[in-house]
């Protein structure tokens, strides 16, 4: 059943964590944006002072949870992945204790429809997200090939602390390196300290940090449900974006976490 083995942890936060998988039989072929479904035990143990299970599931249940991918299929022999730990969360109270060495269920089939399939190489790319939902941008961003000459890149991270932000070095680095690409991050419960934005990312549309031309741009969501619904309200209503779907090709992608 546990098909995998953890190879790297990086502890953002005490809730936040970057972990690394291999799977036993390699990294199957995938697309920046797609995710896996990670799983453990029942039986897996809980991190200490976790809140009791409503339901505590049966020892030799796999409880799998999706997680989107934050490698590039272009490097590397493991899956990374950035992960919240929800305090009360079947999987992520378990995930929480995991360490290098331990096996974990990952699936082999990578699934998922969030990606660059059907956009025009010559088009932008104006990928948002909140908290965890950086990761399947992190995975865009790190395959060469989404480079297309002339494409325009913004990242924007809205989090809640300034300690949240992961991958900031990674990301200020494409932007000390590339004049096509934009790291936006803000932080909504930053105190007087923080020199940077504070605020929710919202604002960076509202106020005109960030413009779009829906003829050539193509938004990415990804995140908390409560941004995407308000930017995709904002998006369709008043800019005339288009949610994408197989059905339907459109220039807005989103992909909600909850
Ligand atoms: C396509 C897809 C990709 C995803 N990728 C990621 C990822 O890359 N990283 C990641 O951390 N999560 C990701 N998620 C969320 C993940 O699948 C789980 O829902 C999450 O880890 C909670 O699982 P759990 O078993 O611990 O909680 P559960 O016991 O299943 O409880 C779920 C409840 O926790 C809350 N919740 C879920 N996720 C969060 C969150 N991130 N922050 C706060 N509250 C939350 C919601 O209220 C939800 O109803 C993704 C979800 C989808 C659908």
């Amino acid at each position: 059943m546990l098909n995998s083995t953890v190879v790297g942890r990086v502890d953002i936060t005490p809730e936040l964590m970057i972990l690394q998988v291999k799977p036993d039989g390699g990294v199957p072929s995938f697309q920046p944006g797609q995710y896996v479904a990670l799983g453990l035990p029942g039986s897996a143990p809980r991190y200490e002072g976790a809140p009791d299970e409503a339901e505590v599931p049966a020892a030799d249940k796999l409880i799998k949870r999706a997680y989107s991918i934050g490698s590039s299929p272009a490097h590397g022999d493991f899956f990374e992945f950035y992960i919240a730990v929800v305090p009360n969360g079947a999987l992520t109270s378990r995930l929480a204790v995991v360490q290098p060495g331990d096996r974990i269920f990952s699936q082999p089939k990578v699934t998922g429809t969030f990606t660059l399939d059907g956009v025009p190489a010559e088009h932008n790319l104006v990928l948002v997200s909140t908290g965890t939902g950086l990761a399947p941008f992190m995975s865009m961003v790190r395959t060469p090939t989404v480079w297309t000459a002339g494409r325009k890149i913004t990242v924007v991270h809205g989090v809640r602390y300034p300690q949240d932000f992961a991958y900031a070095d990674e990301l200020a680095s494409f932007s000390a390196q590339n004049a096509g690409f934009t790291y936006l991050p803000i932080a909504s419960r930053a105190d007087a300290s923080f020199a940077g934005r504070k605020g929710r990312v919202q604002a960076l549309f509202e106020d005109g940090s960030i413009q779009l031309t829906p003829e050539t741009d193509h938004v990415f969501l990804c995140g908390n449900p409560a941004m995407i619904d308000d930017l995709e309200r904002d998006l369709t209503t008043k800019q005339g974006y288009v949610v994408h779907s197989k059905k339907t090709p459109g220039n807005l992608h989103v992909e909600k976490y909850w």
